[in-house]
């Protein structure tokens, strides 16, 4: 098998499931009794809350454990709209936001919010003009993700977190695919809520955070016990929070040597279908974009076929057309960067990851190749378009 869908999740590193282990067997202590056994979670717990911490350069106490990307996105923007009303209503995001922020936001717009969803230029970047145009007295929040989840585009943070910082407006990044991929620094970005989610990066699924910087005023988004300062409350995944903490570790440690193969790779394999397939469009910003992201557009061809005969040859990537999950409409961020349907529809997705060898990505483009060929070969609409270029 050939993975390439590290977008989507990870594989939970070794030494990450070795660090969460004891965390089931002996030391299943519930981290808020008393007794030894519960220290010993309790401390697990803060340990990793200061190594996660320190990756971002936030403090300890700014860390806030959540069940995950969805979780955090959820809470940031909800907890926000309601804490700040009498601020404001209004909310600026983009179009090509996952759904874990735009669905929120659909939901909040019921609830009396006003969102402004941003333009994206062909690149998929964010226009810093047209984000200034939008702000309004009214404006609460800024959510503008770190990088995208199908096209890779890094967006300018900096300059986000400045323009929102100018203005005194909370600035909110869903950075699940950033985080552990680039370095972040939420002081320098003027970041001032920041989601992540163990499972992208090699760690566990159902574990993540949500960093909340101490001047927000955030409201608690599940109500019970004193866990998470009060603000979400569950006695703690303890093997989730050890193993999101070592994942995060283990990210930072090898990020400049897993950043150099994967873009080397990644290149390499771009410059492979542009020279040796015709009709392909590299999706996302050609350098602003994670290292380990490659998307294209196949004229003529249905993504979902595409994936279905990679399958057939152990190759697991995504496509950019939704038809799987039973919807028919195409990706929306491949709609806002421009995309006629026809064409997201063609689109595949490969997210690499340290493991993945230049032989698989020979393998995969050879593959590619002859299935676009018998796609192609198969269409009618290619058959016309040939006649017509002849
Ligand atoms: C995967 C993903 C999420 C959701 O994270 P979960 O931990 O799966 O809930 C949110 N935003 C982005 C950009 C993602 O890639």
């Amino acid at each position: 098998m050939i993975y390439l869908d590290n977008a989507a999740t990870t594989k939970t590193a070794p030494e990450v499931v070795e660090a969460m282990l004891p965390y089931f067997t002996e030391l299943y202590g519930n981290a808020s009794s008393i007794y030894k056994l519960g220290s010993e979670s309790k401390k697990a717990t803060i340990k990793a809350r200061e190594t996660i911490a320190q990756t971002l350069g936030a403090e300890p106490n700014e860390i806030y454990f959540t069940a995950g990307g969805s979780e955090s996105d959820n809470w940031a923007l909800k907890a926000t709209f309601e804490a700040y009303q009498n601020k404001g209503k209004h909310i600026i995001t983009s179009k090509i936001e996952h759904h874990a922020i735009l669905h929120t936001c659909e939901y909040l717009e019921k609830r009396g919010a006003e969102i402004t969803y941003l333009d994206v230029d062909e690149n998929g970047l964010v226009d810093l003009e047209q984000l200034k145009k939008a702000i309004r007295p009214d404006t609460i929040l800024i959510s503008i993700m770190y990088a995208n989840n199908e096209i890779g585009t890094i967006q300018p943070i900096q300059e986000i977190g400045e323009i929102a910082a100018e203005h005194g407006i909370l600035f909110h990044t869903d950075a699940v695919q950033a985080y552990g991929q680039l370095p972040i620094r939420v002081d320098e970005l003027h970041i001032d809520m920041l989601s992540a989610s163990g499972h992208k990066l090699n760690g566990p699924k159902g574990i993540g955070f949500l960093y909340i910087n101490k001047k927000v005023k955030i409201r608690s988004f599940v109500h019970g016990g004193q866990q998470e300062r009060g603000r979400r409350a569950g006695t703690e995944n303890v093997p989730g929070i050890v193993g999101l903490a070592a994942a995060a570790e283990r990210a930072f440690r090898i990020m400049e040597e897993k950043t150099k193969k994967e873009i080397e790779l990644r290149d390499y394999f771009i410059s492979r279908v542009q020279k040796e397939i015709p009709y392909a469009k590299l999706n996302g910003h050609p350098t602003k974009r994670l290292p380990n992201n490659i998307n294209f557009s196949f004229e003529f061809i249905e993504g979902e076929s595409m994936l279905i005969m990679l399958d057939m040859k152990g190759i697991c990537g995504s496509s950019g057309s939704a038809c799987t999950s039973g919807s028919l409409d195409p990706s929306h961020v491949l709609l806002a960067i421009g995309l006629p349907h026809e064409k997201a529809h063609g689109s595949l997705r490969l997210t690499l990851s340290e493991e993945n060898t230049k032989e698989e990505m020979d393998l995969v483009a050879e593959e590619l190749k002859q299935i676009v060929d018998r796609l192609r070969g198969m269409s009618p609409l290619w058959e016309d378009f040939v006649k017509k270029q002849g």
